[in-house]
């Protein structure tokens, strides 16, 4: 427990802050005692929380299989979701750089017949 005490200043009686207290009455002569902010003992909901999950992780362990089975067509269907996803996120772009040097392959194509009949026309 916490050594850190604090002396009342009405009777000198060293005092063991109360948690989650900021008042109390003294140990010694009752009187009205304000606990020292930096000695003030608070109630921490984590310490309450790290006791909790033992047995929440009990239960989750018993059902995991049940839950994993009943979890399966759904982690599937998530699974080829993001398999759709990834192949959708690799596939598109390379589609479209595809699509555009084609079209600049196309252009190239196209306009060097009609630059060569141009030069060809303007030679003559
Ligand atoms: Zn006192």
């Amino acid at each position: 427990m916490s050594s850190q005490s604090f002396k009342c200043p009405a009777c000198g009686g060293p005092n063991q802050p109360e948690t989650g207290a900021t008042r109390m009455a003294c140990t010694y002569c009752g009187a009205n005692l304000t606990i020292p902010e930096r000695l003030r003992i608070k109630i921490i909901p984590k310490a309450e929380k790290t006791s909790a999950p033992p047995q929440k992780i009990d239960v989750i362990e018993v059902d995991a299989s049940q839950v994993l089975r009943k979890a399966q067509p759904i982690l599937t269907g998530a699974w080829n979701v993001y398999a759709y996803g990834t192949l959708a996120r690799w596939v598109l772009p390379a589609c479209l750089t595809l699509v555009v040097v084609i079209l600049l392959i196309c252009a190239a194509l196209g306009l060097f017949p009609i630059l060569w009949i141009s030069n060809w026309i303007s030679n003559r």
